[in-house]
């Protein structure tokens, strides 16, 4: 079958690709997983990968034949998205939430319009993870049904974001996010920032801060260092810990700035926060739309594990998680 086939309604023909675990949860692929995607994950099929050249990214110019079933970690097969349209009506109760992610090739509003009407009518809570787009463009999504909106800032600062190559401006992202905000509604636009891409761990909480300050929210990651793509500086756990706290506050509508300083390293804890022990411990869950867990996206399961995928798995290392918060003087506050 030829990538792509417009005649087909509603693009059933079309190929997407699907990251590996999602395919196990719809009962396409057998493996074995340490835990189960609760978001199917979906990504724009180009054979040529993404137009775009971010240094960090396996769909990107930069990882040209390399990874081009890749990003981050996962494999990403290519599938006809009737095959997966079927799946997801069978397997409705097993999925949390369907992400759509676009790249940059021809076309590529049109065809994810066409997909987007398609996946809404499985009644499945939808996201969609986009660059920058006219306002036309984001009401369409959200009269379509798409629930979420899912931006991928990446680059904590403006000089990073051209240090890493992103395809627009970084002010221009930002102004996405507010357009995003007005359109989908506060809390419903979820930003996508990489950890160690070379900012510093204020430079990230400043973005976060920017963020929440105009409505909309931070899914974090961790940059991945992945073959045959440049290098960058990466974080530490005790950093990526104390971004992750940072990041529970602004939840709570608290500044992490007053009990945080993140001028220190690794940042120190400056006193508790007025959350039960059990909530600080979600920090450490993977962010993002709710149902969204990534599993091992950014690690391997042999660990660290920065982003937990489960709550069981969060449990289970209660006391491994409290040692590393003890690093940042905040072991105290799990209790
Ligand atoms: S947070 Fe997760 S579900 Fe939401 S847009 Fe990002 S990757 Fe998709």
């Amino acid at each position: 079958m030829g990538p792509q086939n417009p005649s087909r309604a509603g693009g059933g023909g079309e190929l997407v690709r699907v990251s590996l675990g999602s395919l196990a949860v719809l009962g396409l692929e057998k493996i074995e997983m340490a835990a189960e995607p609760t978001t199917v994950y979906l990504l724009q099929y180009s054979p040529a990968g993404c137009g775009a050249s971010c240094g960090f990214c396996a769909q990107s110019r930069k990882a040209r034949g390399s990874r081009g079933e890749w990003l981050s970690r996962v494999r990403w097969p290519a599938r006809p998205l009737g095959e997966l349209l079927e799946a997801l009506r069978r397997g409705r109760g097993r999925v949390a939430r369907v992400c759509y992610q676009t790249i940059l090739k021809p076309g590529f509003v049109e065809e994810m319009l066409r997909h987007v009407e398609a996946l809404a009518a499985t009644g499945i809570p939808l996201s969609v993870a986009t660059t920058p787009l006219p306002r036309p463009v984001l009401e369409r999504l959200h009269g379509l049904g798409v629930e979420r909106l899912g931006v991928g800032l990446d680059a904590a600062t403006p000089a990073l974001a051209r240090r890493v190559g992103k395809p627009y401006p970084w002010s221009a992202y930002m102004r996405f996010v507010e357009e995003g905000v007005r359109v989908f509604g506060r809390g419903m636009v979820h930003v996508h920032l990489v950890a160690g891409l070379g900012e510093t761990p204020r430079e990230m909480v400043e973005a976060m801060r920017r963020v929440y300050a105009v409505g909309a929210r931070v899914a974090l990651f961790r940059y991945t260092p992945l073959p045959g793509l440049p290098r960058y500086p990466g974080v530490s756990l005790p950093v990526y810990r104390a971004l992750q706290l940072a990041l529970l506050l602004l939840e709570e509508g608290l500044n992490p700035l007053d009990y945080i300083d993140f001028t220190q390293s690794p940042p120190k804890a400056l006193k508790k926060p007025p959350l039960p022990g059990d909530r600080v411990l979600e920090a450490m869950l993977t962010s993002g739309c709710p149902g969204c867990n990534r599993p091992f996206y950014n690690e391997t399961p042999r660990g660290p594990i920065y982003n937990y995928p489960s709550r069981r798995m969060l449990l289970e290392r209660r006391e491994q998680l409290a040692r590393e918060l003890e690093a940042l003087g905040a072991g105290g506050w799990l209790a």
